[in-house]
């Protein structure tokens, strides 16, 4: 899913600041999503708003930016080649998309791509207001479920350039050769642990010709025992840096690793 950021650099020409406090124009503070705008007003005790046009002005009148109060179509005054597509924030909301058809194609039981690919390039449809594919794909969507007729929710029009753009760019980055990959929903971070608990009993710089089954064992019955901790805390890294804030990861503290196992062993071995 690594090709969202180009998604962004190719929609969006305004290059984007490293802060949101680095930005001199209005549309430079446009780029930013809306989930920095709102750390913004936070941090800056800003009234907060859902809506993108709101945070932009509130930012721009509070970073004195030149037009910032006379900003009433920020849509008008931006430079960016596809504006609906910032404003909605259509690139985050095609990650989430694309994770929950993940999700409802592995609910399905699905062993091959196609629908799961049909209903990822479905996003440039919907979002321009055509909900046909959508009944087709899954019956239970809200806007099946509430009827959206008529274009009231889209975020762009049909048939503009701005679905052309989101649709060719599906076409060209969601193909079913990838979506095969995807389709169980699944994430193998397991497996990677559970190579590092084996590293643990047989490391790998030395040829162990005798034990390696053994110590394999091993590491399977220390891996059973500690699986699924309870978790005892969690806390953040704090930083002044609000980005990387922002992107720290919440960090567990887990109950201490037991090794009951090892007795259990050293009981049937040894008695
Ligand atoms: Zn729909």
């Amino acid at each position: 899913m690594g090709k969202f950021k180009e998604l962004l650099q190719e929609m969006r020409r305004t290059p984007k600041e490293s802060t949101v406090e680095a930005a001199t124009t209005i549309a430079q503070v446009a780029v930013f999503s809306v989930v920095q705008l709102k750390e913004y007003c936070r941090e800056h005790d800003l009234p907060q708003s859902r809506s993108k046009l709101q945070l932009v002005q509130r930012v721009s009148v509070h970073l004195k930016l030149p037009e910032a109060g006379a900003s009433t179509e920020i849509q008008r005054q931006r430079p960016l080649k596809y504006p609906k597509l910032a404003v909605h924030d259509i690139a985050y909301k095609l990650k989430s998309w694309i994770y929950t058809c993940a999700k409802n194609a592995s609910l399905r039981g699905d062993t091959t791509p196609e629908l799961l690919t049909m209903d990822i390039h479905n996003a440039a449809d919907h979002w321009a207001g055509d909900h046909t594919t959508c009944s087709y794909v899954h019956g239970m969507k809200k806007c099946v479920v509430e009827n959206w007729t008529g274009g009231k929710e889209a975020k762009y029009p049909e048939g503009g350039k701005t679905h052309k753009a989101v649709k060719e760019f599906l076409k060209k980055y969601i193909t079913e050769t990838k979506m095969k990959c995807y389709i169980r929903a699944r994430e193998n971070f397991i497996s990677e642990i559970f190579h590092s608990v084996i590293n643990k009993f047989s490391t790998k710089r030395i040829h162990f010709d005798a034990s390696h089954t053994a110590r394999l064992a091993c590491a399977a019955m220390d891996w059973n025992e500690n699986i699924r901790r309870d978790v005892r805390a969690t806390y953040q890294h704090a930083s002044n840096d609000t980005a990387v804030r922002r992107r720290a990861k919440t960090n567990r503290v887990m109950v201490e690793r037991t090794s009951h196992w090892k007795k259990a062993l050293a009981a049937t071995v040894f008695s």
